[in-house]
């Protein structure tokens, strides 16, 4: 494995020929008792208010190795880096059939604590210039281990669609002197029809432009940029957690599953980073967490040469999703006969 710079667009691109990755047995390596599979844990929460923790792990096929340095090094015009970097497993309860969305509100908002601690802690390290928190739900999403988990990666570069945002919220904000996500949300919440739910402190919405049906954000009411350092902050997550479990458990009534993805700010400490081109971070880019359904069934949506068409508007999508309920019982009876 390696990394390859494309030379037009600038992003990087993690290739090699796939390696026959180790079989998994029968056993689960991450439910209580099979620790010896597994090994210690990097990091460990116990949740505040049942016993148990989240437990944090290597990722057994890991992207990225934590050992040595990027070496980027050029090849003719073209450059290329070693794939240094850390990708862990987030292991998000001792229950193998727990779900957020049908989860007590309190152990969601540890699991938010421990994306952000780990996110904190990666972004010590000079060799990184971002960490993404991501999570892969059902089969065809692509989720390999069936415990449920949230994976993290820390990276010797940008992900290119952040990278796009970062770039964007930047020059919006050389020319208007505001930060785009705050306007956004300001106008979504006046105009309400593409709003979901709304809390004292957070909007989720279907965006203006989806690109796959039922697209789904939650965005901060206040301007932050940095996800980890907000929430290390504040303290108590809470009602980020009942927001986050409310809008899963309304999605999982349409689509199987999804990709969730939070966008924090990057590591602006990161070794080679030009001095001064962050400077307006604190106040042009917003965090927020993506969620991009993936549901054969109403998918009509496909991207031709990386366009998107998609077939339901955002205002149906969260006409829909609105009217769901969103409680804890209901999504467990959706999870009978869910597969993933
Ligand atoms: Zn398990
Ligand atoms: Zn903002
Ligand atoms: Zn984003």
């Amino acid at each position: 494995m390696e990394l390859r710079k494309d030379p037009i667009t600038k992003s990087w691109v993690l290739i090699g020929d796939l390696e026959a990755s180790a079989p998994g047995g029968p056993t689960c390596p991450y439910c209580p008792g099979n620790d010896v599979l597994v090994g210690p844990p990097i990091y460990q929460l116990p949740f505040k208010n049942r016993s148990g923790a989240i437990r944090v792990f290597p990722h057994p096929g890991p992207l990225y190795r934590i050992e040595g340095k990027a070496e980027r090094r050029a090849e003719g015009i073209y450059d290329k880096m070693r794939t240094v970097g850390a990708h862990e497993v987030i292991v998000e309860s001792p229950d193998h059939d727990s779900r957020i969305s049908i989860a007590d509100e309190h152990d969601i908002a540890d699991l938010l604590s421990c994306w952000a601690v780990r996110i904190d802690d990666l972004k010590k390290d000079g060799r990184f210039k971002y960490v993404s928190v991501f999570k892969n739900q059902g089969m065809v999403a692509g989720q390999e281990i069936k415990h449920p988990h949230t994976e993290l990666t820390a990276t010797p570069f940008i992900p290119r669609r952040i990278l796009y945002e970062l770039r964007a919220s930047q020059e919006y904000y050389e020319r208007k002197e505001r930060c785009v996500l705050c306007d956004i949300e300001r106008q979504e919440e006046q105009q309400g029809t593409r709003v979901v739910d709304i809390s004292g402190s957070y909007l989720a919405l279907c965006p203006f432009a989806s690109r796959v049906p039922y697209e789904l954000w939650i965005v901060p009411r206040y301007h932050h940029a940095s996800f980890e350092a907000d929430l290390l902050h504040r303290g108590d997550s809470t009602e980020l957690a009942g927001m986050l479990r409310r809008c899963l458990a309304r999605l999982e009534q349409v689509t199987e599953a999804y990709h969730l993805v939070v966008h924090t700010s990057p590591n602006t400490h990161a070794r080679g980073e030009v001095p001064g081109y962050w400077s307006t971070i604190h106040d042009d880019y917003h965090w927020h967490i993506e969620i991009m359904p993936i549901a054969r069934n109403l998918m009509k949506s496909y991207s031709i040469k990386e366009s998107y068409y998609c077939s339901t508007t955002p205002e149906t999508a969260a006409a829909h999703l609105k009217d769901l309920p969103a409680g804890r019982e209901v999504a467990q009876q959706q999870s009978l006969g869910f597969k993933y």
